[in-house]
């Protein structure tokens, strides 16, 4: 079913995130219902739920009219202003405790996988080694303690997986309530 979905660069399966699911919805934008629904984040000052169908989503007729953006550009430094706005407007944002961000790699931002626990992340060693170099640098100074909250990742605290669009790599950050 998901083929017949826009194609989202930075992220490529909105359903598997659940940020789209199937839905018998009006979309506010277009007020069409197109089957599918967005529901994840949207930031704006207008009084509006967010709940958009993909294309307005992808053709940018969302963000535009309503003013918003579906991720705040926290994080996203280095890449171009095509590629933020891509991101900020044109792109489906995800289900986080925390207000989600983007990661970047190579210069571009990387494509959002999912929320993974620790057994998936582990799948993904270059993710998992960053993720503890990341937290280090971030004040993990106790090293039991470091390894205690990765192998239990997926209660709690989760993980945002990532993968860079240019040279293929897991990225990754840790999300808790
Ligand atoms: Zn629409
Ligand atoms: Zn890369």
């Amino acid at each position: 079913m998901s083929a017949s979905l826009p194609f989202f660069r930075y992220h490529p399966d909105p359903l598997a995130s659940r940020s789209i699911r199937a839905a018998s919805e009006t979309c506010v934008c277009c007020n069409r219902d197109t089957g599918w629904i967005y529901t994840a984040t949207f930031y704006t000052a207008q009084d509006v739920s967010g709940r958009f169908c993909p294309w307005c989503i992808a053709n940018g007729s969302a963000a535009e009219r309503f003013a918003g953006e579906f991720t705040d550009s926290y994080g996203l430094d280095g890449v171009s202003e095509d590629v933020l706005h891509e991101v900020t407007r044109r792109t489906p944002g995800f289900h986080a405790w925390q207000d989600p961000h983007w990661l970047v790699h190579c210069q571009d931002a990387a494509a959002f996988v999912g929320e993974v626990d620790h057994t998936e992340l582990a799948a993904h060693p270059e993710a998992l080694e960053q993720l503890r170099v990341d937290l280090r640098t971030g004040g993990w100074h106790d090293e039991s303690q470091l390894e205690h909250f990765l192998a239990n990742l997926g209660e709690g605290a989760t993980t945002m997986l990532f993968r860079c669009t240019v040279c293929g790599a897991h990225l990754a950050y840790a999300d808790a309530s």
